[in-house]
């Protein structure tokens, strides 16, 4: 018998959260077990996070090798691991310069804070707003928490960081209508994950682009959840055609390991110049290890040729139950991340879709109250999508009944 369990939580953990009074203790690939030895099939990746699911033989390798030579030093001196890293992900992407961090908020957190020290040194005070879209999401630090655009998170925690203006997402004329000198980033999601998985529109991503050059303001894509191949590109902006001039991203990039970058070019990074930012773990040697393994993974035709074709066959098996139960709408989304509206009598009550699905074996997220979410790991093998989608049919089933 544990020591620990369900009952433990509501007497030592601070109630931010409520667990289901499943706790797992084991994973593997696609896989996870509970306290009593039952398995659930993992379509959550811990929040899009296990991008290659758990106990990756070459992610437990590096961690482990990382493990016996170095822990930790600071950023007072460099590390090995992190150059390379900073290397790796510059040479993939648009950018030439990386700042690690240890989470998204704190990613965004560097962007948002890079964003208003380019507008004050390159422009003067004047240029400090920052433009965000209703129902993002960014973080729960206060800055990032007041930059995203669910007001239910910032309720209470007044007074908020000023200078942020909120828009409605894939509307340019709205946008533009907010557009001025004073911008100085706009912020986007080229998918609203946590809002229930609302792709940005290309043609809304180019609005985007073409507004932020018209008035000096950076373009910052938060590809916390998007990124790292979950899309099926390495990041979501090269499938919008274009070139963004932050981006941030965390979850998937150590495959469970806690770590968030920020990258950007050098004419945008010296806004942050010495001693103007700064974090104790960020570029933390072990993070850097396995995400750099991570990638080695992820870059491959293997796993994103797998992401295209386990998400056709998610996508696929999601169409056929919206129209069999009614309980949701069809699906929509990109590569591995995907939503489904629940519809009336469910609307609202993702929590207990959720959980129902749980007691069936499967575990998946919500997406906002409204919405199932998918982001199953980017190697997920298909017999694991189709056992998902057989318990996903056992969960419609048994509440239509
Ligand atoms: C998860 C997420 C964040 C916050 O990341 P944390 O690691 O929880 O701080 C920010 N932006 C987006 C788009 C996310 O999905």
């Amino acid at each position: 018998m544990p020591g620990v369990g369900r009952a433990t939580y509501d007497e030592v953990m601070v109630p931010v959260y409520r667990p289901p009074a499943v706790i797992p203790v084991r994973g593997e690939g696609s896989r996870i077990w509970d306290q009593e030895g039952r398995d659930y099939v993992d379509f959550a990746a811990g929040t899009a996070v296990n991008a290659l699911g758990h106990a990756h033989p070459a992610l437990i390798g590096a961690l482990t090798d990382q493990a016996g030579r170095l822990w930790h030093l600071s950023n007072v001196l460099a590390n090995e691991p992190a150059l390379r890293l900073a290397r790796r992900l510059t040479q993939l992407t648009f950018a030439d310069r990386a700042f690690f961090a240890n989470s998204g908020a704190e990613a965004n957190e560097a962007a948002f804070k890079l964003a208003r020290r380019w507008g004050h040194t390159k422009f003067g005070p004047r240029k400090h707003t920052i433009v965000a879209f209703l129902d993002g999401f960014h973080g729960r630090t206060l800055f990032t928490v007041s930059v995203g655009g669910q007001r239910r998170y910032r309720e209470h925690f007044d007074p908020l960081p000023g200078g942020i203006r909120h828009v409605p997402f894939n509307d340019p004329a709205a946008l533009e209508a907010v557009m001025d000198d004073s911008v100085c980033a706009v912020v986007m999601e080229p998918i609203q994950g946590e809002a229930g998985v609302i792709p940005a529109t290309p043609e809304f991503a180019r609005e985007v682009r073409r507004l932020c050059d018209r008035h000096d303001a950076l373009l910052i894509y938060d590809e916390i959840q998007t990124g790292n191949g979950r899309t099926g590109t390495l990041f979501a902006y090269e499938q919008h055609g274009i070139v963004p001039d932050v981006l941030t991203t965390a979850k998937g990039l150590g495959g469970g390991f806690p770590i968030g970058a920020m990258l950007t070019s050098g004419k945008f990074a010296e806004a942050l110049s010495s001693g103007t930012h700064g974090t104790t773990f960020g570029g933390n040697p072990l993070a850097c290890a396995v995400a750099g393994a991570v990638l080695d993974e992820i870059c491959t035709e293997r796993v994103l040729g797998n992401v295209k074709a386990r998400g056709a066959q998610l996508w696929a098996g999601l169409t056929r139950l919206a129209q069999t139960y009614g309980l949701f709408e069809p699906p929509r989304g990109m590569g591995l991340l995907i939503g489904v509206p629940l519809r009336d009598p469910w609307r609202g009550k993702a929590r207990e879709v959720a959980d129902a699905a749980l007691g069936e074996g499967l575990w998946v997220l919500v997406g906002g109250p409204d919405a199932l979410r998918f982001a199953p790991a980017l190697n997920i093998p298909a017999v694991d999508v189709e056992t998902g989608l057989d318990r996903l049919e056992r969960t419609c089933r048994s509440l239509s009944a």
